[in-house]
């Protein structure tokens, strides 16, 4: 009997493992997703994958290599619109190495990685493609806030693309309820002439977390709102909460920008901190990022304070946590979590046009009266405005 159990236990931790390596992966289908500075190939496969890929010029092109690899008939050789990609040709390349060609219409950066199944998708292969001619990331940098007044806020819609965040019972999609409550906000802040918006997604793409902040930092923006919505294993769990960064999430990010003095400086009111001393450069950011964090806390409170009135709230004070996209050493940054969608009486809520509206403007709200709370304080680093008084 035990060696039964046995033979048992030793096939069930075989038999995967040679059942993989002697079948095909099938590549289901191919998908893309359009952002404003890349595109992003994604192949769905029935399992993990050995993959290459290889740059070619004249023409411009890129090969996918995929080792034992069977290619579904329904996948795409045309594309219309996009401005990396021209077509896709496939082939055998030898015998175990399938090719997939993606002739370009100029050269490209490329990054490719796998991902494993998701609530949505199975195995995947993802293969982005960059200009190659731009950089990675926007420039950190940003010229000193020449203030006129207006008050840039950088609103940002969580996820996209192939990260759809949260879903609910009825497949409700976190990426899609915040794109919408993100637009709307765009269109209060837009009406006003005191503020002025921002989107670091317009679309249903994924932009990084990181590249979310300099996106932020790049259009010289004030404040800034990431919107999501929130799930949890129980549905009964319910209510929306505002979220500031936590002490630890700031200093940690104090000695990440310490490590680039060049970006240092520019927090510290444009004065260059790189001929003095570590020690005090690192005072400096420390005061600039306790600032900050207070600041984003009391904007934080103002925007729960209004979320009250519309939304039975989660957690009844500013809530802090270590998010990166909460990360900007100098614009007050809240994440505001619109309910939980996991909750079905708040998905239906979430998925409806008129609490999306009350959400944007519970938001609005809350960044017009920290705004008179403050007058401009905030939009002035510690180091500069003093000297002036
Ligand atoms: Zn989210």
């Amino acid at each position: 009997m035990k060696r039964y159990i046995l033979y048992f236990i030793l096939a069930s931790l075989l038999l995967p493992h040679l059942a993989a390596s002697s079948s095909k992966v099938s590549v289901k289908n191919l998908r893309l997703w359009n952002a404003p500075d890349n595109t992003r190939v994604v192949l769905d496969l029935s399992s993990g994958i050995d993959h290459r890929i290889s740059t070619f010029s004249n023409p411009d092109r890129i090969a996918i290599d995929l080792k034992d690899a069977r290619l579904s008939s329904d996948i795409p050789h045309e594309i219309k619109d996009n401005p990396f990609i021209k077509r896709f040709r496939y082939g055998q390349y030898s015998k175990n190495i399938t090719r997939i060609v993606i002739d370009l219409k100029k050269p490209v950066r490329v990054k490719s990685f796998t991902l494993k199944p998701n609530n949505v998708y199975g195995h995947r292969l993802v293969v982005d493609l960059f200009d190659k001619y731009t950089a990675t990331a926007p420039k950190v940098a940003r010229s000193a806030p020449k203030h006129t007044g207006i008050v840039t806020v950088a609103i940002d819609a969580g996820h996209g693309g192939e990260d759809f965040g949260a879903s609910g019972k009825k497949k409700t999609r976190e990426k899609k309820v915040v794109l919408s409550i993100a637009k709307e906000l765009k269109k209060l802040i837009d009406k006003d002439p005191a503020l002025r918006s921002y989107m670091t997604r317009k679309g249903d793409y994924y932009v990084s977390l990181r590249n979310r902040t300099m996106l932020a930092r790049k259009a010289n923006a004030d404040l800034f709102v990431s919107i999501h919505a929130d799930a949890f294993r129980r549905s009964s769990a319910r209510g929306a909460s505002v979220y500031a960064l936590s002490k630890r999430g700031a200093s940690s990010e104090t000695a990440r920008w310490l490590a680039n003095k060049e970006n240092a400086a520019d927090l510290v009111g444009g004065a260059s901190i790189s001929d003095r001393e570590d020690a005090v450069a690192g005072v400096l950011l420390d005061m600039q990022m306790d600032k900050t964090l207070e600041f984003s806390i009391s904007f934080g409170a103002e925007v729960l304070k209004e979320m009250k009135k519309i939304a039975k709230l989660h957690s009844k004070t500013v809530q802090q946590a270590g998010f990166v996209v909460l990360k900007s050493p100098d614009i007050p940054s809240v994440l505001v979590e619109t309910g939980f969608i996991s909750n079905p009486y708040e998905e239906r809520k979430l998925k409806s046009g008129k609490y999306q509206r009350q959400v944007a403007n519970a938001i609005y709200k809350g960044i017009k009266r920290f705004i008179s709370n403050e007058k401009t304080a905030f939009m002035t680093p510690p180091s500069s405005g003093k000297s002036k008084n």
